[in-house]
């Protein structure tokens, strides 16, 4: 890679990332010792022109997170088809004098559910993370049904990936969550969402990109019913795995990346996540999982 040894992360605000930690461990297991993955708070005004500066501080890539995905895409030389389909990229790549983009968020799900491969689906949510997921669903074969508080919002995204809009929701092999509901409040999914817990048993795979100290209330209420349940670190360190190697070229040791972003105080994506100081400091379990720290 032409002796570029930095990555990072970017985003607005990005200290509370896990990702630093994830890659990091990855770099050493790998045997990867003068890389380093950082933090890059960067400003929205901020962000092209500090992309493109990169490479020449020795960058070999960044991933990109909150609210700089699109001005990503729109900063590089070359896109993949996922990312210019989605209108965003999570990963650049510094490489021959070009910034490439990519978006790994949408291989990263499909990586997350594996072998078990749904016939149908529905997804909550039409914002960024919805739109990855229902191209990478869509694509895949799977039929599609989106539902999204504002039904419009729904009806354009289902329009532009071959998906339909419902209202009420039908049972399916895979639920996925891309709402941000259940990260400040773990009781909000059962009143903000047209779910029932007592209905989930409809699904028989339930996926939410929202991850929170303690756990979500929705994947709480999956797991009782016997639904897989796949968290929102695990399509975390999925995306991060693909973007990984990408910039190094070398297989992404997933279980050491698994261990490191559950281990990491905060959630990634957003600061709101954050348990109150006073819920860590009287944490029963020493700031784990009820306390609302690390997982
Ligand atoms: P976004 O673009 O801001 O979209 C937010 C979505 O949530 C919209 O569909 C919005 O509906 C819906 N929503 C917000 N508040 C709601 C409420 N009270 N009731 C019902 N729907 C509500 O956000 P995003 O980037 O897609 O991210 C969504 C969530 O996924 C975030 O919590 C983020 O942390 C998480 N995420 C996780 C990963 C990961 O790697 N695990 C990756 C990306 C995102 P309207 O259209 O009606 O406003």
């Amino acid at each position: 890679m032409g002796g570029l040894t930095r990555l990072g992360v970017a985003g607005w605000p990005v200290a509370h990332s896990r990702s630093p930690a994830m890659h990091n461990a990855a770099l050493r297991e790998v045997g990867l010792d003068g890389w380093r993955y950082q933090h890059l708070p960067l400003p929205p005004e901020l962000f092209a022109e500090a992309a493109r500066a990169l490479p020449d501080l020795g960058f070999a890539g960044i991933n990109v997170t909150i609210p700089h995905k699109a001005a990503a895409l729109a900063v590089a030389d070359v896109a993949t088809e996922p990312a210019r389909a989605i209108g965003a990229a999570n990963t650049l790549t510094f490489a021959d004098g070009h910034v490439h983009a990519d978006n790994t968020d949408a291989p990263g799900l499909l990586a997350a559910l594996g072998d078990e491969r749904p016939r149908t689906a529905v997804v909550l949510g039409a914002g960024g993370s919805a739109r990855a997921v229902v191209y990478a669903l869509a694509r895949s074969g799977v039929a599609v049904k989106v539902w999204n508080r504002t039904a419009q919002r729904a009806r354009v995204l289902a329009d532009e990936f071959g998906a339909e809009a419902v209202q009420d929701l039908p049972g399916a092999d895979l639920l996925v969550n891309c709402t941000s509901v259940g990260l400040a409040d773990p009781l909000s999914t059962f009143k903000d969402l047209p779910l029932r817990s007592d209905g989930l048993g409809e699904y028989a795979c339930v996926v939410d990109l929202v991850y929170r100290a303690g756990g979500t209330g929705l994947l709480r209420e999956a797991k009782r019913t016997g639904a897989r349940t796949i968290d929102g670190i695990e399509i975390l360190v999925h995306q991060g795995a693909l973007s990984f190697e990408r910039w190094t070229g070398r297989a992404a040791p997933l279980e050491v990346m698994r261990r490191a972003a559950r281990a990491t105080a905060f959630p990634d994506d957003d600061p709101r996540a954050r348990p109150p100081v006073s819920q860590t400091r009287h944490a029963p379990d020493g700031g784990g999982e009820r306390g609302g720290g690390a997982r």
